[in-house]
C-alpha cells in the first residue's frame, strides 16, 4: 500500500498512486456503464457552442447549480446576530445540519442551531409535539436568552402554525411565558436565503416592537443584511460610525459569533445585538439597510412604525460609500471627519495608480443581488466592464435597477443582466462571450476549471480558501481590498502567461 502509519499521504497525492488509479479505472469500466471518452469529449465541445447556449438559456424546468441557498439558512444566519440567541428550525434534521455545516465551512467556526427533528409521524400529524419538546430541550440544555424559530420546507408543506405552536408550548411550560421566542415562516421552496434573512429579522423586530409605543430619539439603526463577510464588514462599519461619533445600533451583528477566539473557553454564544438594544431600537430616528434586496419587508415594517428608512446595495468603493456616509451624516447630524475624507482620497489614489491594469477588463459577476450590484458598480469605477451580471435570486425589479445603473455609465453598455439564471447558464455565457475575470464564491471554481476564467472569491460561501471574510469589503477600506484582489489576479495571470523562459517571458517583469 502506498501509505502506512509512518507514511501518511493526504488524499490529493494518495489517489494518484498506481493502486488507486487502477481501482478507479476498474470501477469506471465495470460499474459506471460509461460512454466512450471520444463521445464525452464531443458532447463537452458542443456545450461550449452558441447553439447549446440558446437551448440552455431557454431551459425552464430544471435548475443546475443555483447561486443561492434556501430561506432557513438566511434565518439561521440572522439569528446568530442577536445576543445569546439559539436558532430553532422547525422541520427536518438534515436541513439544519446543512445550514450549520454551510456556515461553519465558510467561517471556520462552530455554528449552533437546533432542529425540531420532524420525521414521518410529524409529517402526517403535524409537528406540535416536536415544537413542545424541542423548545423545552433547547431552553434547558443551552440556556439561551432568546430562541428564534424558523421553518424548513417540511413544516411549511404541512402548514404548521408557528404562532399557535409556540403559544401552546409556552402554555405547556416548555419555556416561561415571558421568554422571547420570535418566529418567522421561511418556506424554502420560494425565494432564497436573503428572503429568509429578511423574514427572520422582521420576525425579531415584530416580536419586540409590535405592541410597543415609539418615542423618537436620535439613534440610528443599521441592518447589515445576509453577509458572509460580516466579520470584517461589521467591524469596519463600526469603526467608521465611531469615527463619526454616531449613536447607532446594528440590528443583527454576527461578527463576534462567527469569530470567537481560541483561549481555552468554548463560547456557544458570543457578541450579537443586546436584546435590550433591539427593544430600544424602536425609538431610533431611522433605520438604514446596507442590502436593499435583503431587507425589503423589514424596512417596510420599520417605516410603518414611523422611522425614516434608507437602503443601499452593499456599499463599497467610492460613490457607494460616499452615499452611505452622507446619508448617515444627514440622519445623525454628525459631520464626516477628516480622517475618513483622507481614507477616501487614499483609495482614489490607489485606483489611479493601477488604473492602466484594470481599464477595459471584462468581468462576469454572480451572487446575491446587492453584491452583484455593488461589484458591478465598483469595477466600473476602476474602468472595468461588467459583461455578465447574474443573480439566481434576482428579481425583475433588480434587473431593471441594474439596467438603469449600467446604462448610466459608458462601461456598462455591453453588460447583460441575468436574473433567475444559474451557474450552468453562466458556463454557457463564459464560453460564448468570454471575460477576463469571474467574481463570485467557491462554487465558481468549476467554472474556472471548465472555462479557464480566473476566479475571485468575494462572496459567501468561500469554502476552499481561508479567512477572507475577516477582512472588510465595504467602505473605502473594503474598496482597497477588492482593488488589491482584482490586481493580484491580473498580475498572477500575467505572470503565468509569461513564465516560460525564452518563449513567453518577454514580459515576465519584476516591476508591474
Ligand atoms: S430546500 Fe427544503 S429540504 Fe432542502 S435544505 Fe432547504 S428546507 Fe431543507
Amino acid at each position: 500500500m502506498p501509505q502506512s502509519a509512518d507514511h501518511v499521504l493526504d488524499h490529493a497525492p494518495l489517489f494518484r498512486e498506481p493502486e488507486y488509479k487502477e481501482m478507479l479505472a476498474n470501477k469506471k469500466k465495470l460499474f459506471e456503464c460509461g460512454v466512450p471518452d471520444a463521445q464525452v469529449a464531443e458532447q463537452g465541445e458542443y456545450t461550449k457552442s452558441w447553439e447549446y447556449r440558446e437551448k440552455n438559456l431557454a431551459r425552464e424546468a430544471l435548475v443546475v447549480n443555483p447561486a443561492k441557498a434556501c430561506q432557513p439558512l438566511g434565518a439561521v444566519f440572522a439569528a446568530a446576530g442577536f445576543e445569546k440567541t439559539m436558532s430553532f428550525v422547525h422541520g427536518s434534521q438534515g436541513c439544519v445540519a446543512y445550514y450549520r455545516s454551510h456556515l461553519s465551512r465558510h467561517f471556520k467556526e462552530p455554528c449552533s442551531a437546533v432542529s425540531s427533528s420532524m420525521t414521518e409521524d410529524a409529517a402526517v400529524f403535524g409537528g406540535l409535539n416536536n415544537m413542545v419538546d424541542g423548545l423545552a430541550n433547547t431552553y434547558s440544555l443551552y440556556a439561551p436568552k432568546m430562541i428564534a424559530v424558523s421553518t424548513t420546507c417540511m413544516a411549511e408543506v404541512i402548514g404548521d402554525d408557528l404562532h399557535s405552536f409556540i403559544q401552546t408550548a409556552k402554555d405547556k411550560g416548555s419555556v416561561p411565558q415571558e421568554f422571547d421566542v420570535p418566529f418567522a415562516h421561511t418556506p424554502a421552496f420560494v425565494g432564497s436565503h436573503v428572503d429568509g434573512y429578511d423574514n427572520a429579522v422582521k420576525g425579531i423586530l415584530e416580536h419586540f416592537w409590535k405592541d410597543a409605543v415609539r418615542t423618537e430619539g436620535s439613534k440610528i439603526n443599521i441592518i447589515p443584511g445576509f453577509d458572509g463577510f460580516c466579520v470584517g464588514n461589521n467591524r469596519e462599519l463600526k469603526r467608521l460610525l465611531d469615527l463619526m461619533g454616531v449613536d447607532y445600533t446594528i440590528l443583527g451583528d454576527a461578527s463576534d459569533q462567527f469569530d470567537t477566539p481560541s483561549d481555552g473557553e468554548f463560547r456557544m454564544f458570543d457578541g450579537g445585538t443586546k436584546l435590550d438594544d433591539v427593544k430600544a431600537a424602536l425609538d431610533a430616528k431611522g433605520t438604514i439597510s446596507l442590502q436593499h434586496w435583503n431587507t425589503r419587508k423589514t424596512l417596510e415594517f420599520a417605516k410603518e412604525k414611523g422611522q425614516e428608512t434608507a437602503s443601499f446595495h452593499y456599499p463599497l468603493g467610492i460613490r457607494a460609500t460616499d452615499e452611505l456616509l452622507m446619508k448617515i451624516s444627514a440622519l445623525s447630524g454628525k459631520v464626516i471627519p477628516e480622517a475618513i475624507r483622507l481614507e477616501r482620497g487614499r483609495l482614489i489614489d490607489a485606483m489611479a495608480d493601477s488604473q492602466s491594469w484594470l481599464h477595459g477588463k471584462k468581468y462576469a459577476i454572480y451572487g446575491d443581488p446587492d453584491f452583484v450590484q455593488a461589484m458591478a458598480r465598483f469595477v466600473m469605477e476602476t474602468g472595468g466592464e461588467p459583461i455578465h451580471c447574474l443573480a439566481t435570486n434576482g428579481t425583475k425589479h433588480w434587473e431593471e435597477e441594474m439596467r438603469a445603473m449600467l446604462d448610466a455609465s459608458p462601461f456598462g453598455k455591453e453588460a447583460k443582466v441575468w436574473a433567475g439564471k444559474d451557474l450552468w447558464h453562466l458556463r454557457s455565457l463564459l464560453f460564448t462571450e468570454p471575460v477576463d475575470m469571474l467574481i463570485g464564491n467557491s462554487y465558481g471554481k468549476y467554472l474556472e476549471r471548465d472555462t479557464g476564467t480566473p476566479l475571485l472569491r468575494l462572496t459567501f460561501p468561500v469554502f476552499d480558501r481561508h479567512h477572507h471574510h475577516r477582512f472588510p469589503l465595504m467602505g473605502y477600506q473594503g474598496g482597497l481590498r477588492v482593488l488589491t484582489a482584482l490586481l493580484d489576479k491580473v498580475f498572477d495571470k500575467l505572470d503565468d502567461d509569461t513564465i516560460i523562459p525564452g518563449e513567453t517571458d518577454y514580459s515576465f517583469d519584476l516591476t508591474r
